[in-house]
């Protein structure tokens, strides 16, 4: 059994299918009651050890979460917030617009497709048509093909991700826990989905957790929470008591990301 020191471990967490339900459409979610005055007791206890890291943009996470503005990797990375309330700083250069208007081009002919651009990445959502994923799959392969080594596409819950390739969650979680708040304590990262899995390894490679959400890409199983009810349930657990047994993790040991 492990029992997490607030002085000593760190908290990563992705938003979406995280701490947030999964909804239709991104801008359908909701902020569950209790959950902004939870990260806001968290912040306190973790000595402000708390990030948020997720492929949303992080102007849309604070829209979320406001008045909240913790430290935070959006868009997988790409953007970055070093310190609560600072500055967000992007990676040049941003996304082909030519590139980008193919995709709109062709999505456009497909109903229920909606594109996101998110600056140096585009997302394209197809929660709203699941039968149209294996064509978008191979329209986004061949548009990327010829481009050369710069973007990758990436599988996420009901959306495909472009972005550039040296970027990743991992890249951004080791980021941020090199920060003054965080430097010294171990990483849990709760991620449910894969752009997750970089970042629930690179907190393994640092020493600390990675606790996987179930859904559509973890199964019950393999998951040490059912859902991002039980990850709210256990942080206000966490801000309760002084040490606490991560998910009773007797059972379900923390390896094998
Ligand atoms: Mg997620």
């Amino acid at each position: 059994m492990i029992t997490v020191d607030p002085t000593k471990y760190a908290l990563f967490l992705d938003l979406d299918g995280t701490l947030l339900d999964i909804q239709v459409t991104p801008r359908d979610v909701e902020i569950p009651d209790g959950l902004i005055a939870t990260l806001r007791q968290l912040i306190e206890k973790f000595g402000g050890a708390v990030a948020i890291v997720t492929g949303r943009r992080i102007d849309d996470a604070d829209r979320l979460l406001s008045p909240l503005q913790l430290v935070t990797a959006g868009v997988h990375g790409i953007e970055i917030r070093l310190t609560p309330g600072g500055p967000i700083s992007s990676i040049e250069p941003t996304f082909p617009i030519s590139l980008l208007g193919k995709i709109m081009s062709f999505s456009s002919n497909m109903v229920g497709i909606e594109i996101e651009p998110k600056g140096a990445a585009v997302s394209v959502h197809y929660r709203n048509a699941p039968e149209q994923r294996d064509k978008l799959e191979r329209e986004l392969i061949s548009l990327l093909l010829g481009r050369g080594q710069s973007l990758e596409l990436s599988h996420g819950r009901m959306v495909f991700e472009i972005l550039p390739k040296a970027y990743s969650k991992g890249h951004a979680l080791a980021a941020l826990a090199n920060t003054p708040s965080f430097l010294h304590r171990k990483p849990i990262m709760i991620g449910d989905d894969a752009p997750d899995v970089p970042a629930l390894k690179m907190a393994e490679e640092l020493g600390g957790i990675g606790l996987k959400v179930a859904g559509e890409h973890f199964g019950l199983a393999e998951a040490h929470f059912a859902g991002p009810r039980e990850v709210r349930r256990w942080l206000g657990q966490l801000n309760a008591s002084t040490s606490i047994d991560p998910l009773q993790l007797e059972t379900k040991p923390p390896t094998g990301v």
